[in-house]
């Protein structure tokens, strides 16, 4: 396997610094352009590990509203965001809902569970 530069910014604050990852065999050798530890932190993560917090919405029976904003309480494996997605495809909940509900537990077998953003109060 050949010798690799991935560039990309760190998000982990707003200076935002570009950094140049270098990848040999597969392994990371070298990480530049990071003005704190954070952003080597920040790159060892997203090229070897990456994950997302997920945001979404889900259907609410009997809600003032049709769905409600809900989102993971910690950030999964990117590897498990489809499948994440796929498992709430059908779901419908039933109104009302509460910011800050745990709305699923353990979302497809991951550690995360699923909590409301938004309140949807039962429709009258
Ligand atoms: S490397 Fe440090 S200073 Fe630069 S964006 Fe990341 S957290 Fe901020």
């Amino acid at each position: 396997m050949s010798d690799q530069i991935t560039n990309l910014n760190c998000v982990r604050c707003p200076l935002g610094c570009g950094l140049s990852v270098h990848i040999q065999k597969g392994q990371i050798t070298e990480i530049m352009g990071n003005t704190c530890p954070k952003g080597a932190e920040y790159a060892k993560r997203e090229l070897m590990d990456p994950r997302r917090i997920l945001t979404t919405t889900i259907k609410v029976k009997n809600g003032h509203l049709p769905v409600v904003s809900v989102k993971t309480d910690m950030d999964i494996s990117k590897d498990k965001i489809f499948e994440c997605m796929k498992s709430l495809k059908d779901l419908e909940i039933e109104a009302p809902i509460n910011i800050g509900q745990t709305v699923i537990e353990n979302l497809a077998g991951t550690p995360a569970a699923l909590v409301a953003t938004k309140q949807v109060r039962r429709k009258t």
